[in-house]
Parts: structure tokens; sequence; C-alpha cells
């Protein structure tokens, strides 16, 4: 436990969905949450969702600060943990949420599609691990929790460099567990199966539809679904349980 009791708990991509609804799951006021969030779209919309997380944190108890750091850039991302150090002196919880899909059949695939869906969804999380081994290891603890999909253990059609930026998330997860489990630092995966959220909601009514049919409770995630996960495999409930996939897909896959 830190000196001042306090946490210090980052989450990447927590403007939106599954990462927001992680960041309010963790609000208390025992806890610092500092997120951060990218849009080369919108950036003054953007913000906007960025401030509803840190309200949504605040009005749970909880403090939060978000900054707009893009995952990809290895400068922005050490700036990004060099700030919340400063702020702190630690970290405790690394939460590697943020994510993007950009789906189309293999022999139509371009190579930039590969790359910007490895990047951010797999290089990143490398990334933002090694900004926090050294601190986490020198506390002798830490949470780090990969999000990772159900489609990185069972596949999908359509989805060839989402499926290995998971799949590489699974094996990611699987190593650093053991090479940090020595210093008192769990590392794990959840992989959610079809859950609400921006990134599904583009999704043709057919494809929901299939999708829908192939679960068995019957119904779609919800992010509050997932984020119930990662609070328990932060939580000190779970200090003896490192290198684990746990799948959160209402039965998708058993
Ligand atoms: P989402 O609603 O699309 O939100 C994605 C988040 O990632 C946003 O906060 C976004 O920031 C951030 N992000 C994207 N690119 C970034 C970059 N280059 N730098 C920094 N942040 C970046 O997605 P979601 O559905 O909540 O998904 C969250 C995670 O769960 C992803 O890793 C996804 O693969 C995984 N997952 C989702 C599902 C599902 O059914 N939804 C299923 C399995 C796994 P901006 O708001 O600034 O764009």
């Amino acid at each position: 436990m830190p000196a001042n009791g306090k946490r210090t708990i980052v989450v990447t991509g927590g403007s939106r969905g599954i990462g927001r609804a992680v960041c309010i799951a963790l609000a208390a006021p025992e806890e610092h949450i500092f997120f951060n969030y990218f849009s080369p779209v919108d950036p003054e919309g953007e913000e906007a969702a960025a401030r509803e997380t840190i309200a949504a944190v605040t009005n749970a108890g909880g403090e939060a600060t978000g900054m707009a750091v893009n995952v990809t850039s290895a400068d922005e991302v050490a700036g990004f943990f060099g700030q919340v150090m400063e702020q702190t002196g630690r970290i405790d919880v690394l939460v590697n949420n943020a994510g993007i899909t950009k789906d189309t059949l293999l022999v139509r695939m371009k190579e930039a599609d590969w790359d910007i869906v490895l990047d951010i969804n797999l290089k990143a999380a490398f990334r933002c691990i090694q900004n926090v081994a050294r601190p986490m290891m020198k506390q002798r603890s830490g949470r780090i929790v990969n999000m990772a999909s159900i489609v990185g253990v069972v596949g999908n059609a359509g989805q060839a460099n989402y499926v290995v930026s998971k799949a590489g998330l699974i094996g990611l997860t699987k190593t650093a567990a053991r090479e940090l489990a020595p210093r008192g630092v769990t590392v794990n995966a959840i992989a959610p199966g079809f859950i609400e959220t921006d990134m599904t909601a583009a999704l043709p009514e057919k494809a929901r539809e299939a999708m829908l049919s192939q679960v068995p409770l019957g119904r779609a995630g919800k992010p509050e679904d997932v984020a119930s996960a990662v609070a328990f495999l932060v939580s000190e409930s779970a200090a003896y349980i490192t290198g684990q996939v746990l799948h959160v897909s209402g039965g998708m896959y058993m």
C-alpha cells in the first residue's frame, strides 16, 4: 500500500466504452485514476468524452485525470507515465484497454491496416508495460490487466489484424506474468465477447444477430460486465491469480 493510502491506476483508452466503465468501476476515494485517449478526427468531441469520464469518476467519489496521449507514440507514452510518476510517485495498476478495429478479409487487407491495429492493440501494451514494470518491481507489487478478446482465442473471419493483436496480447500477458511474478506483480488478460460500445455499434444488423445467437446468456454484454471483472483482477481478492485469461462473454467461449 502507498504511504498516503492512495493507489495510482492507469487506464488506456478511458474516454469511452469499456475503458470509461473501468474508470468508473475503480473510482473510490483511495484511488487516483489516470486515463488517456486519442481522437484524430474530432478532438473537441473526444475531450468532451474525457470530461464525461472525469465527471462520472468524481461523482463516484474518486479522482481522475485524463490526458490526450497517442499510444502509438513511444515518446508520448513515456511522457504520460513520467507525469503520473511525478504526481504520485508510484503506479499500482495498469489496464491496457485502448484498441481499434480495421476489419476486412485477408485478401483485401492493406499493410497499413495491419500495422496500425497491431501498433495500437499490441505494441502499445508492450510500451505501457515497459513503463510500469520498473516502478512496480521496485514497489514489489502491481497489477496489470490486458484487454484481449474472445477472437484472440477462437479466430474470426475478417479480423486477421485484430485477432493477431489479441492473440499476441495473450502471449504477452503470460510472458509478463512469468517475468514479474517474483516481484509480486500479477498480469492477467480479459477476453470480452460481444460488448455494446462504439466499436460494435457499427456492425451490420445481420452480423449482430449472428453474434447474439452464439451467446448462451442471450444478450450482448455491457461495458460494466467487463469492468467488474477488471475490478476483481486488480483487487486484493485476486492476489494469487496471474497469467490467466478471464472470458467475459456470456458463455460464448467455454
Ligand atoms: P471504443 O468504445 O472504440 O473505445 C476505444 C478507446 O481506445 C477510446 O477511448 C479511444 O480513444 C482509445 N484509443 C484508440 N486508439 C487510441 C490511440 N492511438 N491512443 C490512445 N487511445 C486510443 O472500444 P471498446 O469497445 O470500449 O474497446 C475497448 C477494448 O476492449 C479494446 O481493446 C477492444 O479491442 C476490446 N474489446 C472490445 C469488445 C467489444 O465487443 N466492444 C470485445 C472484445 C474486446 P478516443 O475516444 O480518443 O478515440
